[in-house]
Order: structure tokens, then C-alpha cells, then sequence
């Protein structure tokens, strides 16, 4: 008693919420459409090819099945006269698609001359991605980085001024440890490397701003591989700056130890305000599809309440109390049926994605579980009762019994979403 009284006194528990960081606002344009980044707009998922971009239909097949996994937008490699050659064939062939996405290039080294020499790849790309690191050195370095900066103006792209710390410009590096060297009591060496890593960002931004280029067509990022460094470093950066940011975790490695690094980090900074638009640099496994780094991503942002892209499935991880699998079963059959179902369900069945399912192991915590879920079922754990009551709207709607649960919840799944996001007919509008 004097516990609830306790809890009177010091108030209700306020919601944890994803904090607000006021960015400006990119847009990223292709032909009559547009997708923004910052500001008001949500957090944007992206990805990135592994396609040779020489091959324009498979790299096309690839950024389709991106898209369709839910990326807004799509990065490709853009390393070669050969590859700038075939970027407006890609972009044709996606148009030709119906595939409604924007194409990244992604350039190193040469993205001067090839932006200069290819003027149609430099037109068929929506936004250019510079390495300050990797555009050239000495008195080169600003003359090179202000010709991507005068096709991007020309062409009316926004640039991600996108900074790494596998590439950080040495020359900056060098003389930073120079100025730490004469402070009296010098930084750690790491902190010379987030100044560098962050100043290598802000500087080159103000460089394209000071050449005419608009602040709204700048995005930053700077990556590193490390869940603390990235941290560190992303918010330094939002505090000095009011640039859109690109957020991810470089070469966060394959499955569970890239998923988990990624979502860690990612999590951590989206909470903060930190992050307009995101990629999971996931390496994948042999023969999974690349697909994964965008359900990833996606799943991460749903998981913070910040965007909703599939219904979820809550399932619970089981235990002693329900030996058999017939629940996992379920459980990944409801999974996977609702996710290939949502590039059909979007557009037919308005707001489906919000829908909650649960599938639970037993009675300890099914009942509970599937009235707080839009339409859930409670399986029989070992020695309860062969039947498996089923929720809707968190009512008991009826019990299942014997062989066919499962095809039979797959129905009832089906008849709910039909019923309740299904678009009324022409004559029941009347
Ligand atoms: S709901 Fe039942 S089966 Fe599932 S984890 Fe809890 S006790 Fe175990």
C-alpha cells in the first residue's frame, strides 16, 4: 500500500520518445518526384548495390529488389567511365520498371572527371555521395571537390558529403595532431581522430556552401566502425551543425554481429534526435539476399516507434512449457506471409501496417499477449488442453481444435485484414 501511495506522490512515468533534432531539409529529386530527407521528414531507409554497375540490368534487378524491400533510396558504385557510361541506361531501365526510386553514385577518386565527362550519368543521379578524403590531394583537393560541387549545382542534386574513417583525409589528420602536439596538455589521440573525422565533414560543407551550393542539398555523414566512436563523433556533429545526417555504422561486419552493432549504435543516436536518413552496412552472408540490409534498417526504426512499415508479430521465445515447435511454426509462417505480402497490402489494405499479431507458447503469458495485439492466439502448452483460443480486438473470438490451427489462424489472419483495412466497395460507399 504504502508502495502505490509512493507512486502517487512522485507522479506517472513519462513515455520514453525519440528526442527531436531540427535538421535542414534535402530533396532529393528525380524526374517529378521527390523524396526529402530532414527536417520534418521521417527517417529515411537507403541501401546500397553490390552489383557491378558495368552490368546495368543486374545492378537494375538489384536497386528493384531494394526498393521493393522498402529502400527510398538506392546507392551504386560509380568507379569507371565504363560504369558512368551505363547510369542513365539503369535509370531508364527502372522507369521502364515502374521501380520509384532514386539512384545514389557513389564516387572516389575520379567523381570530378566523371561527373565532368558524363553529363547524362551526372543528370540520371538524384544525389552524388563525395569522400573530402578521396577527391585528391594537395592543390588538387579543392579544385577536384569544387567540380563535383559545380555538377551537383548544375544538375540540381544534393550532395552527401560523406566522410569515413578507412579514407580520413591525412593531409587534415596530419596537421591536427600537429596543432595537438603544441597544446599544453594534448588530446588523446582518438580525440584528434573524432576532430578530424567531424571538422573533414563541417569544413568541406562550408567549402561547398562558400562555392554557392544551397545548405539544404547537404548531407553529412562520417563513419566509423566502432558502436562508441560512432557515437561520439555523430554527436559532436549534430551539435555543430544543422545539415541533414546520413547515420550508419561502417563495415558493421555480417549477421548477428552486424545486425546487433548496427542497431546498437543506430538506436542509440536515433533516440537522440541524431540521424535523418540510415543504411545498414551489413556484409552478407553467402547466398543471402542484400535485401537484408533494408529489413534491418526498417526493423530498427519501427522497433524505436519511429516509422511502420510491416504489421509486427509478437511471438514469445518459448520455454519448458511448450516443447513443440507447432508455435516457432507459426510464428515465422505469419512472419514471412505478412512481409511478402506488403508491397500487394500497401496499397490495398491502407494502414495494415500498423496491425499487431501475436503468437504465443501457452497460457502464462498467451491470453495476455493476444489481447493487447489486433488478433492474436495463444497455443497449448505441454499438458494444457489440445485448443488454442484466439483473440480479436482484444476479445476472445473463438477456439481452435485439432490438425489445422495453423491454416486455420492463417484465415482468420487474412479475413481481419480484408475486413478491417480492405477498401469499401464502389456500392457500399453508396
Ligand atoms: S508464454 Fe508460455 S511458452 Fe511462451 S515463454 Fe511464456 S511461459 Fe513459456
Amino acid at each position: 500500500m504504502s508502495d502505490r501511495m509512493d507512486s502517487v506522490a512522485h507522479g506517472p512515468i513519462a513515455a520514453a520518445a525519440p528526442a527531436a533534432r531540427r535538421s535542414r531539409q534535402a530533396r532529393v529529386v528525380w524526374g517529378p518526384r521527390v523524396v526529402t530527407v530532414g527536417g520534418d521528414a521521417p527517417v529515411r531507409v537507403q541501401s546500397m548495390t553490390n552489383t557491378d554497375t558495368v552490368d546495368a540490368i543486374g545492378t537494375a534487378i538489384q536497386v528493384k529488389e531494394l526498393a521493393q524491400a522498402g529502400s527510398e533510396m538506392v546507392r551504386i558504385t560509380v568507379n569507371t567511365p565504363e560504369a558512368a557510361a551505363q547510369v542513365p541506361y539503369i535509370r531508364e531501365q527502372l522507369d521502364r520498371m515502374g521501380v520509384d526510386v532514386p539512384l545514389v553514385g557513389d564516387f572516389h577518386y575520379n567523381g570530378h572527371r566523371l561527373l565532368t565527362e558524363f553529363p547524362a550519368c551526372a543528370e540520371a543521379l538524384s544525389k552524388y555521395r563525395i569522400n573530402p578524403g578521396n577527391v585528391g590531394k594537395g592543390d588538387k583537393k579543392d579544385k577536384q571537390f569544387g567540380q563535383m560541387i559545380e555538377a551537383a549545382m548544375r544538375w540540381n542534386k544534393v550532395v552527401r558529403i560523406g566522410v569515413n574513417w578507412g579514407s580520413l583525409d591525412q593531409e587534415l589528420l596530419a596537421s591536427l595532431m600537429d596543432i595537438n602536439s603544441r597544446r599544453a596538455q594534448p588530446w588523446e589521440a582518438k580525440s584528434v581522430m573524432y576532430e578530424a573525422l567531424v571538422s573533414s565533414a563541417i569544413d568541406s560543407a562550408k567549402l561547398a556552401e562558400s562555392m554557392g551550393m544551397d545548405g539544404n542539398q547537404i548531407i553529412l555523414s562520417c563513419k566509423v566502425s566502432g558502436v562508441q566512436d560512432l557515437i561520439s563523433v555523430y554527436r559532436e556533429l549534430a551539435r555543430r551543425c544543422d545539415y541533414a545526417l546520413h547515420l550508419g555504422l561502417t563495415e558493421a561486419g555480417m549477421g548477428t554481429k552486424g545486425t546487433v552493432a548496427s542497431a546498437t549504435a543506430l538506436s542509440i543516436l536515433l533516440q537522440e534526435g541524431i540521424g535523418d536518413t540510415i543504411r545498414v552496412s551489413l556484409t552478407p552472408q553467402p547466398g543471402e539476399s542484400r535485401t537484408q540490409e533494408v529489413v534491418i534498417a526498417s526493423e530498427i526504426l519501427q522497433a524505436l516507434g519511429l516509422r511502420v512499415f510491416v504489421p509486427s508479430v509478437t511471438a514469445c521465445p518459448g520455454c519448458g512449457r511448450t516443447t513443440s515447435t507447432t508455435f516457432q511454426e507459426l510464428a515465422k509462417q505469419i512472419d514471412d506471409y505478412l512481409r511478402m505480402q506488403m508491397p500487394v497490402w500497401r496499397h490495398k489494405y491502407p494502414g495494415v501496417e500498423a496491425m499487431k499479431v501475436a503468437v504465443m507458447g501457452c497460457i502464462v503469458n498467451g491470453p495476455g499477449e493476444s489481447k493487447h495485439a489486433d488478433i492474436g492466439i495463444s497455443l497449448p502448452g505441454t499438458g494444457e488442453a489440445p485448443a488454442a483460443p484466439v483473440f480479436i480486438d482484444g476479445e476472445k473470438a473463438l477456439t481452435l481444435r485439432g490438425e489445422n490451427i495453423a491454416t486455420e489462424f492463417h484465415q482468420i489472419v487474412e479475413n481481419y485484414i480484408e475486413k478491417r483495412f480492405g477498401q469499401p466497395q464502389a456500392a457500399d460507399a453508396a
